[in-house]
C-alpha cells in the first residue's frame, strides 16, 4: 500500500530514478540509498545534503534554475521533517 511518488529523502520522483523499479529501497531514489546505505544518514545537516544534491543536479545537466528550486523543496521531504524536528 505504498502509493508515495516521490523519494522520502529528496522528493525526487521515481520515475526519473534511472534504477526505476529495481531501486535498493521502495522509499528512496537510487542516488539517495545505495550499498545498503542512506547517504543522507551521513550528512551532518540538511544544508550539507543539499549541497550534495544541488551538485549532482547540476553535474547532470540540470539549469540552475531547476536545481535551485529542486534543493529548495527538499526541506518539506519527509524524511528530512522527521530528522529536523529532532534537534
Ligand atoms: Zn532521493
Amino acid at each position: 500500500m505504498n502509493c508515495a511518488k516521490n523519494c522520502e529523502c529528496c522528493l525526487m520522483p521515481f520515475s526519473k530514478d534511472p534504477l526505476g523499479e529495481k531501486r535498493e529501497n521502495e522509499k528512496y531514489c537510487s542516488y539517495c540509498f545505495s550499498d545498503g546505505e542512506l547517504h543522507a544518514d551521513k550528512a551532518k545537516d540538511m544544508k550539507e545534503f543539499q549541497d550534495i544534491c544541488y551538485k549532482g543536479m547540476l553535474e547532470h545537466g540540470t539549469p540552475k534554475w531547476k536545481a535551485r528550486l529542486f534543493t529548495w523543496t527538499i526541506r518539506f521531504a519527509p524524511y528530512w521533517k522527521k530528522r529536523n524536528s529532532k534537534k
